[in-house]
C-alpha cells in the first residue's frame, strides 16, 4: 500500500464561548486536516490544530506550509511504515513537528483500516475502553469559576484544571480556595498557568495554597526559572509548553525538573512520538496527560486511542476541545465526553469517518 494522493483542508472551529488563557482570549481556532488517500482506495485523516498563533512557536498558516513542502517527497512512499515516512518527512523539511504529526495521524489512520486494526492496537493495546477526560475552567472570578467547577463535577469529571495568570496573583489565589471551598476532594484540581507567572507569583500560589492539593502545571516561562523555586514548592510540578519534543521530555527528566507532563499530541510529533514519551515516563513513574493544544474529531480520537495505552495509574485524562466547539466532523462516531469520561471508538483506525462538507476548504492537493 502507498501513498497516491494528499489533501489539505482549512476549517474555523468556532467556539461557543471564548476561551481565556494567561493573557489569551480565543473565539475560533484555525484546524488544518490531512486525508491521506492510499493507492487501494483507503483514505486516512490527520488534524493539528494550534491554540491561536502565541501559545507555542507553531501557527496553522506555517502548518499548512510545512504540509506543502513535504508533500510532494510523500507520494509513492510506502503507507505501511510510519517510521520510514517520518525520516523522509524529517529529510525534507526540518522541525515543524506539529505539522508531521498531521501526517503520521493520518497514517496511522490508513495503516489501521489496511489491518483491521485499531490505532490504540497499533499502539501497543488499549488498556481500558473508558478513558478519563477533563475540563479547563478559563479565566473568571471566583464566583463563576466555583460555580462552573460544580457544574463539571456533577457532570462527572474526574479532574478539573484551573486556568490561571494574566492578572492579579491574589485573583488567582481567591479563585483556587474558592473552588477548592465547593468541589474539594470530589475532583483532582491541577492549576494552569500556561508560563504566565513570575518566580515570585509562583511561590506566592503556592505558599498561599499550601493546604490544598493542586499540582501547577507549566507556572513559569522555561524549565530553568522552574528549576530555580522547585525547591520552595508545596505543590507537584507539570510540565506543559516547555515539552516541545521527546528530547524536552529527556531534558525536563534529567534535570528533575517536574513530577509529570501535560503532553500535548502534535506538539511532540503525533501518535509514534507520543508513545516514545508514554514509555519514557512510565519508566521513570511520570503521571502525564494524553491532549492536544486544540482541533476536532480527528485530533479527539487520536487523543483518546493513545490515552487508551497510557498506564491509568499514570494517566491525569485525556482533555479534548469537543465540550467547546457545537460541531463535530463526523456526526454519526463524533467523540464526545459524556459524564466526564470518553468511549474509545471501535472500528478501525482512528474510528471516525469525516464528513467532507464539514471539513472547510481544500487548500491543496497533491498527487
Ligand atoms: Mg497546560
Amino acid at each position: 500500500m502507498r501513498i497516491r494522493e494528499i489533501h489539505v483542508f482549512q476549517k474555523d472551529l468556532r467556539l461557543k464561548q471564548p476561551y481565556t488563557m494567561a493573557g489569551t482570549e480565543l473565539t475560533s481556532l484555525d484546524s488544518t486536516i490531512v486525508k491521506l488517500v492510499s493507492d487501494s482506495g483507503l483514505s486516512g485523516w490527520g488534524e493539528t490544530c494550534p491554540l491561536g498563533c502565541a501559545y507555542q512557536p507553531e501557527h496553522a498558516p506555517g502548518a499548512r506550509a510545512a504540509l506543502s513542502q513535504m508533500a510532494p517527497a510523500l507520494i509513492g512512499e510506502s503507507a505501511l511504515a510510519p517510521l520510514l515516512l517520518r525520516r523522509r518527512m524529517d529529510a525534507s523539511l526540518n522541525g515543524h513537528r506539529q505539522a508531521k504529526a498531521a501526517i503520521d495521524i493520518a497514517l496511522m489512520d490508513l495503516i489501521g483500516k489496511h489491518h483491521g486494526l485499531r490505532v490504540c492496537d497499533l499502539l501497543g493495546g488499549a488498556v481500558s475502553e473508558r478513558i478519563p477526560s477533563y475540563y479547563a475552567i478559563g479565566i473568571d472570578s471566583p464566583e463563576e469559576s466555583a460555580r462552573l467547577a460544580l457544574e463539571m463535577a456533577d457532570q462527572g469529571y474526574p479532574r478539573l484544571q484551573i486556568k490561571c495568570g494574566g492578572r492579579s496573583i491574589d485573583e488567582d489565589i481567591a479563585v483556587i480556595h474558592r473552588i477548592w471551598e465547593t468541589v474539594g476532594n470530589r475532583v483532582r484540581l491541577a492549576v494552569d498557568a500556561n508560563r504566565s507567572l513570575s518566580r515570585r507569583d509562583t511561590l506566592f500560589l503556592s505558599q498561599a495554597c499550601e493546604r490544598i492539593p493542586v499540582v501547577i502545571e507549566q507556572p513559569c516561562n522555561s524549565m530553568e526559572e522552574i528549576a530555580a523555586i522547585r525547591s520552595q514548592l508545596r505543590h507537584p510540578v507539570y510540565l506543559d509548553e516547555n515539552t516541545e519534543s521527546v528530547s524536552d521530555v529527556l531534558r525536563a527528566i534529567a534535570l528533575g525538573v517536574c513530577d509529570g507532563f501535560g503532553l500535548k499530541l502534535t506538539r511532540l510529533g503525533g501518535l509514534n512520538a507520543f508513545a516514545t514519551v508514554r514509555d519514557i515516563c512510565a519508566a521513570a513513574t511520570l503521571p502525564h496527560s494524553c491532549d492536544d493544544t486544540s482541533g476536532g474529531d480527528i485530533i479527539a480520537a487520536a487523543c483518546v486511542h493513545a490515552g487508551a495505552t497510557v498506564a491509568p495509574e499514570l494517566l491525569e485524562g485525556v482533555w479534548i476541545g469537543a465540550p467547546y466547539y457545537s460541531e463535530h466532523y463526523d456526526p454519526e462516531n463524533g467523540i464526545a465526553v459524556t459524564g466526564g469520561y470518553l468511549e474509545l471508538p471501535q472500528s478501525p483506525g482512528l474510528g471516525i469517518n469525516p464528513d467532507e462538507s464539514r471539513i472547510g476548504r481544500l487548500t491543496a492537493s497533491f498527487s
